[in-house]
């Protein structure tokens, strides 16, 4: 028989990961995650991105029509800038993922029970790209149309003074623009000649 292989993050072998009832932990460089990165904004100080903060834990659960079966309970944090959909500038979104996944033989078998039960089920495998599923449920938990609950910039001050003065002054006190414009002197400043 082999001897055990260390645990690998990187290459996990999620059998005996879960048999063992493993913990592993760390931190992941945003750098080595380009596709979070190419989903989210730089930070608009200019600092770098912030680290990613994971931790798997193994187990071996029942899962509904399968018996009993490796499973990892994943959490993943990090900070992220996003777009408001609102105002469109820029939004610091704590963002948080925390999934208990099964693992059991065959991809066919995966797919037909990840439809059937509301467990996130993959294929077992002997060498799971621990980082790499990190990252899939950081995009999973991305905001769809983020959102500040206040938006920093309201409407520009003027415009909405504007707005409530004409409400207040009623239909038939509005001040004529037009009036005002015409005894005004020419906007158009001209050189001498
Ligand atoms: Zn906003």
């Amino acid at each position: 028989m082999a001897a055990p292989r260390p645990l690998d993050p990187r290459r996990l072998d999620v059998a005996a990961f879960a048999a063992l009832g493993g913990e592993l932990s760390g931190e992941i460089a945003a750098a080595a995650m380009p596709r979070l990165a190419s989903a989210t904004l730089p930070p608009e100080d200019g600092s770098p991105r912030p680290d990613v903060k994971w931790r798997g834990t193994g187990e071996r659960l029942p899962l509904v029509g399968a018996g009993v079966q490796p499973s990892l309970l994943l959490f993943a944090a990090t900070d992220v800038t996003l777009e408001c959909q609102r105002c469109l500038g820029p939004m610091h979104v704590a963002l948080r993922a925390e999934r208990r996944i099964f693992f059991v033989d065959g991809e066919d078998a995966a797919a037909a029970l990840d439809a059937e039960t509301e467990d996130d089920v993959l294929a077992l495998t002997p060498a799971l790209d621990l980082p790499a599923l990190v990252e899939d449920e950081l995009l999973l938990a991305l905001p769809l149309v983020p959102r500040h609950d206040v938006c920093p910039e309201p409407l520009p001050r003027a415009f909405r003074d504007d707005k409530e003065q004409l409400a207040k002054l009623g239909p038939f006190k509005r001040p004529s623009r037009r009036v005002k414009k015409a005894e005004e002197p020419a906007a158009e400043v001209k050189q001498p000649a």
